[in-house]
Order: structure tokens, then C-alpha cells, then sequence
């Protein structure tokens, strides 16, 4: 294991303490504790040394990435789109951008990612948003939807139309014409600070359009999703991890009947899937992140797949860790229950489990002979 994810897991761990139950009834992470974390490059492990990064590579970033879910998928969230931004920046922007952007994001600022719109979910290409060219500067008119960490952020990476291709621009999140609206009560992620943005007329300097725009919006935006898919399917190892210490703990312990939960055949069946369900997650995360790690074109799909095992996997382990402790766990502030609720919003987000299906069958079908 590299030195900085044992120190990173410790100083984590210490940090939530107690208290992810309260942030997430709550609604809102405290910002000192995550500009704590991003002044240590933890938001964004894997940005190099020479932005001020750790430069993790995917398969440490991810297995941290795991420990903070298993302790609040909330914090995990700012993780995936602080990461995602970064990722998107290092990806689309050219050398002076990533001079400029990297380095904020591994000093403290917190950034966000907003591609979705009301009437552009699942189909991005949908998207209404127009970033425009107007001599050396660019405008900004749209409306964002559930941009998580929007609520936090410093800045936000959007898409948007660019002529007749796409483009992502770097917004402060100050700027005038940008209006953030938390969405209020989500059902889970809670603290993870979704809101909804609104970009009215936005002028920003036209160097703020990362790699100069142009691109087909389609591949932008899978650009920017790719990181957002692995590091989601690793923090579902961490809600499977969560889940099965709870439920263990509570069929070892609780007795009805004269004997320990455990020990009724049919609880032994949840805590059996539920093992099954965390090292299967586990293993696809594995493979994938070593495909990022050696560059393998492999990456697309193993990611997809990661995604989509780890985060059915977490919605249906959850809900048999409800079951296992039943009354002791329906009850929010129990890590069960938050669990039972975030696991569910991952088979929504960055690519929902049918778009991920419609992807993986694409691939077996080019795949057969
Ligand atoms: C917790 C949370 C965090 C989010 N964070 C962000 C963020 O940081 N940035 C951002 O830009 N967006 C974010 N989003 C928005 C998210 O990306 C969208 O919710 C997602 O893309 C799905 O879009 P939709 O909700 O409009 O559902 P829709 O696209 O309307 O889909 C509704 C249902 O129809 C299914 N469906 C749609 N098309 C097809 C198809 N072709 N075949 C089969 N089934 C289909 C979907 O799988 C889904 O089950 C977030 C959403 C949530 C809930």
C-alpha cells in the first residue's frame, strides 16, 4: 500500500469521527473539513506532484476512495466531482490551463462538474446550455441541474453547446450571472451540497474554455463521466463494506429465537450475498483501475462494468443489511440506513444502471463473432 493512503485512511477516519450520521441529517458538510482535506490533495489524488497533487495512481486513489465511502458517501461525493473536475482539466485543457486550475484544486478550493440539465439527463446531447464566442471573451447562458458539491464550490466545470461542437468552460462560481440553488431534501448524499445552477449571460475571459472548445460534445462529457464511473463504483465498495460490518456485527450479537441471528439459515443468506456482493465490487474495481493504471484501452468498459456491478451491487446489499437488523436499523442516523439510501442515487448517477447495460451489451455484441 503506497505511504500516503495508510496516513490519508488514518487522518480520514479520524476527521469524520462520528459524525456522517449529523452531517447527513443535517444536510451539509462542514467546508473547513473539506478545504482540510483539498489543501492535502486528497479531493483529487491523483493530480501530479507538479500541480501540487499526490499523483496516486487509480488503483490507491480508488482503494482510498472506498475507505471514505465506507465512512460517508456524502464526503465521497466531493471527492468524485473535485476528482472529476481535475481529471476533466488534465484531459481537455491545454498546458497553461492546467497550470492555472490544478493546483487550486489541490490547495484547497473545491470544485464541481454540471453537465446535466432538466430536460438533458441521461441523454446529454440534449443539452441546452450555449457557450458562445464574443471576441476574447465567452458567454455563458443555461441551466444546470443537480450538480452535486455546487452548493461548496469555487468552481464549476460546464458544458455546454460551442457552435455546432461542444465545449467545457471553467466558471467561478462567483461570477455575475451565477446563481446556485441547493435542491432541497435529496434522499440521499445528502451533504454532498446538489444544487441547481443557473448561468445568465456569464462573461469570462475566452481562456477559460479548456483545450479552446470544438470537440464533440458526446466525448466531452464521457471524458469528464469516465472518472466520475470508477470513483463512484469504488465508493459502493466502501457502502458494501459499511453494510456488511453492520449487519455481521448485528447477526453475531442479536439473538432471537435462543440462538444469534447468524445463526438462522436464512439471515446466513444475506450475509452471504452481502460478502459475495462486496468482493465481487472489489474485484471489478480492481481490474479496472489496473486498466487505468496501464493505460490499457480496456479502461471504457471495465470502468463501465465497475460501475454498474459495484453500484446494483450496493443498492441490493443495502437493502439485505436493512433487513438483517430490521427495527435496529430503520431508523435515519443509522449507518444502514444512510447507506440503504445513498447506494440507491448510484444506480442513477454517471450513467444510470440501464445506460450502463445499453453500453456493456453494445460491447458484447461488437465483441461476438
Ligand atoms: C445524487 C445525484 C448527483 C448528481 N450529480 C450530478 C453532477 O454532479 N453533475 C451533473 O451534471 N449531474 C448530476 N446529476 C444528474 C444525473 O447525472 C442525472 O440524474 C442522470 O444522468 C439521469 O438523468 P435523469 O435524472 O434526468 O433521468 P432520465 O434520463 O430522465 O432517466 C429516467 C429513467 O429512464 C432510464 N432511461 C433513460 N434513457 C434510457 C434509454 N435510452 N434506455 C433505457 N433506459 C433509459 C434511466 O436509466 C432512468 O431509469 C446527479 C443526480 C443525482 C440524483
Amino acid at each position: 500500500m503506497a505511504e500516503w493512503r495508510a496516513d490519508a485512511c488514518e487522518g480520514v477516519t479520524q476527521l469524520v469521527g462520528d459524525q456522517a450520521s449529523a452531517w447527513d441529517l443535517a444536510g451539509v458538510l462542514p467546508t473547513e473539513t473539506l478545504r482540510a482535506l483539498g489543501k492535502q490533495g486528497l479531493l483529487c489524488a491523483e493530480v501530479p506532484v507538479e500541480y501540487g497533487g499526490i499523483g496516486a495512481d487509480s488503483s490507491d486513489n480508488g482503494a482510498f476512495t472506498a475507505h471514505v465511502g465506507s465512512l460517508c458517501s456524502s464526503l465521497r461525493s466531493v471527492m468524485t466531482s473535485q476528482g472529476m473536475a481535475a481529471w476533466t482539466i488534465r484531459r481537455l485543457g491545454d498546458a497553461r490551463q492546467r497550470q492555472e486550475y490544478l493546483p487550486r484544486l489541490t490547495g484547497g478550493e473545491l470544485a464541481a462538474v454540471a453537465f446535466s440539465e432538466r430536460d438533458a439527463g441521461s441523454d446529454v446531447t440534449a443539452m441546452a446550455t450555449e457557450i458562445r464566442a464574443d471576441g476574447d471573451t465567452v458567454v455563458v447562458d443555461g441551466r444546470k441541474a443537480w450538480t452535486t458539491v455546487a452548493r461548496y464550490a469555487d468552481s464549476i466545470v460546464v458544458f455546454g453547446r460551442y457552435g455546432d461542437a461542444g465545449a467545457a468552460v471553467v466558471v467561478p462560481a462567483d461570477a455575475p450571472g451565477v446563481t446556485i440553488r441547493p435542491v432541497p431534501n435529496p434522499s440521499g448524499c445528502r451533504a454532498a451540497g446538489h444544487a441547481d445552477v443557473s448561468l445568465d449571460a456569464v462573461r469570462l475571459p475566452a481562456s477559460a474554455v479548456l483545450g479552446g472548445g470544438g470537440q464533440q460534445l458526446q466525448l466531452l462529457v464521457t471524458t469528464a463521466l469516465a472518472y466520475g464511473r470508477i470513483s463512484v463504483a469504488w465508493g459502493c465498495v466502501g457502502i458494501l463494506r459499511a453494510c456488511l460490518s453492520a449487519a455481521g456485527s448485528h447477526a453475531r450479537t442479536r439473538r432471537q429465537f435462543g440462538r444469534p441471528l447468524a445463526e438462522h439459515q436464512l439471515v446466513a443468506r444475506h450475509l452471504a450475498e452481502l460478502m459475495a456482493a462486496e468482493q465481487a465490487a472489489t474485484r471489478v474495481c480492481e481490474h479496472a483501475s489496473r486498466c487505468w493504471d496501464a493505460g490499457s484501452p480496456e479502461m471504457v468498459i471495465a470502468t463501465v462494468l465497475a460501475k454498474y456491478v459495484g453500484s446494483t451491487e450496493a443498492a441490493r446489499g443495502a437493502a439485505a443489511a436493512v433487513q438483517v437488523l430490521a427495527s435496529a436499523g430503520a431508523q435515519d442516523g443509522h449507518v444502514v440506513a444512510r447507506a440503504y439510501r445513498d447506494a440507491k442515487l448510484m444506480e442513477l448517477i454517471e450513467g444510470s444502471t440501464e445506460i450502463c447495460q445499453l453500453i456493456l451489451a453494445q460491447h458484447a455484441v461488437a465483441q461476438s463473432r
